[in-house]
């Protein structure tokens, strides 16, 4: 009965990406410049100077790295990046770069500051990314002319230009590829307030009616991230103009994320699923993750960067050299009381 179907993930309306495919609108509501990048002060605060730093020496920005969870806006500030050195972007992703000759072939065609996006940097094979040593350090592409005895390699400059690396893990990274990363930043998740400034400045832009009550409430519901809150926005305005008068209230919402099966804290029904799972079929933990993701059905990665950074940021569960725990807020959250010394749960 705990299973869960293979397509969840896609039909998962707090999902913060569909599997690279991107929100309708989406582009329209991305900020262009630094001002109107919502939070993250700290790295807005840092790149500024950076940027700032750059521009007055009259070089490209040193290569970046931007880390976090998925829909917190990695892609966002690379292009505000591109947007404020007045460059263009170049934007493609680990997977997509399949040989060193897909590489080469997007370093050729840069020109001096450009910036190269590199979505999902962590999944680069080992042969794209020993081309690409070279060319961050040195601005220079070895190429082998030839087969057999007779090859010879020969060195082609590159235009000084910034690589733009983003991931949702940096530990995955290679050592020799991190390092070469000058400017590293980490996102964070939102907090309410900066995820209701987001709602109402989207609302703007999409014409939405929505007030600050509204607003808050959908903040509350979009785990600390943009890409779900403005997802959320949108399938509540479905709501507002079928069963209300068009305007998002807190009312609206309510109906509109109970009838989606999103409760108070923004978990869904795969995230109950992953604690109840936890809970009945392991005493709240400790789980492996390969065990977890077999007895839930879903993909090890999956629970990883989706479910367990939000779930972990809520204090539900805990990572521990044994495997996950629930705690006891997880337990209570499903209303379920933790025996002591014994595997037995009951409901309260
Ligand atoms: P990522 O690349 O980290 O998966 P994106 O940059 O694609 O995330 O962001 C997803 C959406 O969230 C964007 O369309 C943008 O509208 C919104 N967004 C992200 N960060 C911010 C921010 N700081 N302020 C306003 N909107 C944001």
């Amino acid at each position: 009965m705990l299973k869960g179907d293979s397509n969840d993930f896609e039909n998962r309306i707090v999902a913060p990406d569909y599997d690279g495919i991107s929100d309708e609108n989406e582009s329209s509501l991305r900020p262009k410049t630094l001002d109107e990048y919502v939070g993250q002060k700290k790295a807005k605060e840092n790149l500024r100077i950076f940027l700032e730093a750059a521009k007055k020496r009259g070089e490209s920005l040193d290569h970046a790295l931007l880390y976090g969870p998925p829909g917190l806006g990695k892609t966002t500030l690379s292009q505000i990046i591109a947007n404020e050195m007045g460059v263009m972007i170049k934007v493609t992703s680990g997977p997509a770069i399949e040989r060193p000759g897909d590489l080469a072939a997007l370093l050729t065609n840069l020109s001096q500051n450009d910036i190269l996006f590199i979505d999902e940097i962590h999944r680069l094979n080992r042969s794209v990314e020993e081309v690409l040593y070279p060319a961050m350090e040195d601005f220079a592409l070895d190429i082998m002319i030839g087969k057999g005895p007779a090859a010879r390699s020969i060195r082609l400059d590159l235009p000084h230009f910034t690589l733009i690396g983003a991931t949702t893990r940096a530990g995955q990274l290679s050592a020799p590829l991190r390092d070469r990363f000058g400017v590293q930043l980490r996102l964070e998740m939102y907090n309410e307030q900066e995820l209701s400034q987001i709602i109402m400045r989207s609302s703007e832009i999409l014409e939405i009616s929505c007030d600050e009550e509204g607003a808050l409430e959908l903040a509350k519901r979009s785990r600390g991230t943009p890409r779900i809150a403005n997802r959320l926005l949108k399938r509540s305005r479905d709501f507002a103009d079928v069963l209300g008068d068009g305007r998002i209230t807190k009312e609206i919402v309510d109906i509109a994320l109970e009838r989606m099966d999103i409760d108070k804290l923004g978990l869904d029904s795969v995230d109950r699923r992953i604690l109840s799972v936890m809970i009945n079929n392991y005493g709240g933990g400790p789980v492996g993750l390969e065990t977890l993701a077999a007895a839930t059905n879903e993909e090890a990665v999956t629970i990883e960067d989706v479910y367990e950074p939000y779930l972990m940021q809520l204090g539900f569960i805990q990572r521990t050299p044994r495997g996950r725990c629930v705690t006891d807020k997880g337990f209570r959250h499903l209303g379920i009381i933790r025996q002591e010394n014994s595997n037995q749960t009951r409901l309260i």
